[in-house]
């Protein structure tokens, strides 16, 4: 023993696993039963291992090893003990795996989630940290491990959990592992066969290796995705769910797929009802298992779906791909590349009928997964038509900005002689419902979509049309809609005197003053209140898609627009009389200089606010001076 105690090696915990470990034992989790379920996954990920070394017969120990998980134990000494003949690992690796955490950023994401989102167990297995999981129930747990790699010595870990962890050399007569937990005093409950038993059937049954719990096998063993669908319940569906992708919730829908031409293969796929994604955890990881019949060759594998259905988890299980297809060959494989497409546009389909008859059911998928989605629009062309008519947005029609409507919905709606479906953009709904833009879109009773999520621009401009009608931003000038907006609906008799020359003077006086800063000033057919506001020429980039390329590329210039000034509006209709004497110029000027600044920011673009304050104080003083009648007066 004490000779033992001397080659014994100690190390401290890296400092991530050390905030981790203090996490675990205080907030994660409310149901410390999933300790369990997480070291079956890794005995199981450890057969799987080594199954796949042995069938594709690479050298290794203990070739006559059956592949299985047993547990045993033990009440006296409070302790349970989960063995596998798994692959095992060397010294270097178990300082490695169970020393340090793999996935970058899991210990941050963990310790900002709410408390609420802690106690929720779903989490902890999606973050590649499930081993620590054991100590919220142990106080002490021993790993003796053994490599399959040939002439490996055996070594034990162990640790309380807290700071360190120590290590030795051990004699152990077969390859895998066994983990030792010693249960604190409170969770004696583990050591019960039928408590064991009972969470292996919630969380583990579908594990593919025998788990053998006191002598008998405690697990179910079917490759579910081969049996017919009719005699699968609604119930294993779910629960085959909850086992592969380590979650407690219920999937939002499934598909069972079992093709035979032109390639065999069956598959299972599942949409998540949460993304993980939307509460700012890094980009999912693609999650689907692939078989090759019945073994699994890749647990995430990225070949099997399309970047924007990288939500979908599940299985596809198909003979004619080889054991041993290394990850590179992945890209070139015909009948990988086959089953994908025949799998996104089955899954696009679904989503389809669904949108059609579940109309609910489907704008909960789109408000988790619309997102990633729409990635797809400028990505597949093959199904492109599926995907634009399953894109959802918020509208005019909409009382609030929850509501969510389809391009079909708002082609059916279009009016009459309505060609062009039209959008605007900002950053939320109440921003958008103040734009000058949409006054004459109200007043002719036209939907406009409002975009607010950043790349839905860009999504359309992608698409450019739907049902052969163009998709149009608000801001651009030459809308067909403006095109019969006759003069008439102007009551001229509410004009000033000669306001049709005093008019034109204004604008002749605009482009003047404006001259190095917009392509021109003109009437504006669109607007009801607002004096004024600036469109973009034919074929403009939009003020949206400008201030995004400003954000990435602070040199650039969003380019002229034409400014449209509203005769309607009272202000114009006194700076027009006022631009008729000369003595009032230079205050015309500064009012002309301010408008256009006006309208800048009432399209957010941002300028440089310091040389208008000076201004606006000058044109305040005016405004004073005149209220108090002693300002300049000239008769006009
Ligand atoms: P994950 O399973 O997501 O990788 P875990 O914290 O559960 O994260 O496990 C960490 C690592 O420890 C595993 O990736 C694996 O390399 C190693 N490991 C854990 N348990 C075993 C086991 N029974 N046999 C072999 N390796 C194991
Ligand atoms: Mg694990």
């Amino acid at each position: 023993m004490s000779e033992e105690i001397k080659r014994e090696e100690s190390f401290e915990f890296q400092a991530e696993i050390k905030k981790l470990l203090n996490i675990l034992s205080h907030s994660l989790y409310t149901h410390k039963e999933v300790f369990l379920r997480e070291l079956i996954s890794n005995a199981s990920d450890a057969l799987t291992k080594m199954r796949f070394i042995s069938l594709t017969n690479q050298e290794h120990e203990g070739k006559d090893l059956p592949l299985e998980i047993t547990i045993s134990t033990d009440e006296k000494k409070r302790t349970v003990t989960i063995s596998d003949t798994g692959v095992g690992m060397t010294r270097d690796e178990i300082i490695q795996n169970i020393g340090t955490i793999a996935k970058s950023g899991s210990l941050e994401f963990i310790a900002n989630l709410s408390e609420q989102a802690k106690k929720d167990s779903n989490i902890i297995g999606q973050f590649g940290v499930g081993f620590y999981s054991v100590f919220m129930v142990a106080d002490e747990v021993r790993v003796r491990t053994k490599s399959c790699k040939k002439n490996e010595s055996a070594f034990e870990w162990h640790s309380d959990g807290t700071g360190k962890y120590f290590l030795h050399s051990i004699e152990k007569e077969n390859r895998g592992t066994d983990i030792i937990v010693h249960l604190k005093e409170d969770e004696k409950e583990y050591t019960e066969k039928s408590r064991i038993e009972s969470i292996i059937k919630k969380y583990s049954n579908f594990v593919s290796f025998p788990i053998i719990v006191c002598g008998e096998k405690a697990n179910q063993i079917t490759a579910i995705w081969k049996e017919p669908k009719k005699d699968i319940k609604d119930e294993q569906y779910n629960e085959f769910y909850k086992f592969i992708s380590n979650t407690e919730e219920t999937p939002l829908f499934r598909l069972h797929t079992s093709a035979e031409a032109p390639i065999q293969f069956y598959s299972i796929l599942y949409c998540p009802a949460t993304n993980y994604e939307v509460y700012g955890f890094k980009k999912l990881e693609h999650g689907v298992q692939l078989y090759s019949n019945k073994v699994l060759i890749q647990s995430d594998c990225k070949m099997l779906l399309p970047e924007y259905l990288r939500f979908i988890r599940g299985v596809v299980d198909s003979a004619d791909i080889p054991l041993n297809i290394s990850r590179e060959t992945f890209q070139d494989n015909r009948i990988i590349h086959k089953i994908k497409g025949i799998l996104s546009k089955q899954i696009l389909l679904l989503l389809q009928d669904m949108a059609k008859n579940e109309k609910e059911k489907y704008e909960a998928f789109w408000r988790q997964f619309g997102k990633i989605l729409k990635e797809g629009v400028h990505l597949d062309f093959d199904n492109r038509d599926l995907l634009a008519n399953l894109l959802r947005f918020n509208s005019s029609v909409c009382t609030d900005s929850d509501g969510l409507i389809s391009l079909k919905e708002y082609v059916d709606r279009m009016k009459p002689d309505q060609k062009e479906i039209y959008y605007i953009t900002a950053v939320n709904r109440e921003t958008i419902e103040k734009s000058p833009y949409l006054e004459i879109f109200r007043k002719k009773g036209v939907e406009v979509l409002y975009l607010v999520d950043p790349h839905d621009e860009f999504l359309l401009s992608g698409l450019m049309e739907f049902e052969k009608k163009s998709i149009r931003s608000v801001d651009q000038a030459d809308l067909d809609l403006l095109k019969d907006t006759d003069s008439k609906i102007i009551d001229i008799s509410k004009e000033p005197q000669n306001y049709e020359e005093t008019f034109k003077h204004l604008l002749k006086t605009m482009r003047v003053v404006l001259a190095d800063k917009v392509i021109d000033v003109k009437e504006s057919h669109r607007l009801s209140d607002s004096p004024c506001c600036l469109v973009n020429p034919e074929g403009g980039p939009s003020v949206h898609v400008q201030k995004l390329i400003q954000m990435v590329d602070n040199k650039y210039k969003a380019s002229k627009k034409i400014m449209e000034i509203n005769r309607k509006n009272q202000m114009i209709q006194n700076l027009a009389r006022m631009n008729e004497n000369p003595g009032y110029q230079p205050l015309v000027e500064k009012i002309v200089q301010q408008l256009f600044e006006n309208a800048l920011m009432q399209d957010g673009v941002i300028f440089d606010p310091l040389s208008m304050v000076p201004r606006l104080n000058e044109l305040m003083e005016e405004l004073t001076k005149a209220t108090l009648g002693e300002g300049k007066r000239i008769i006009i």
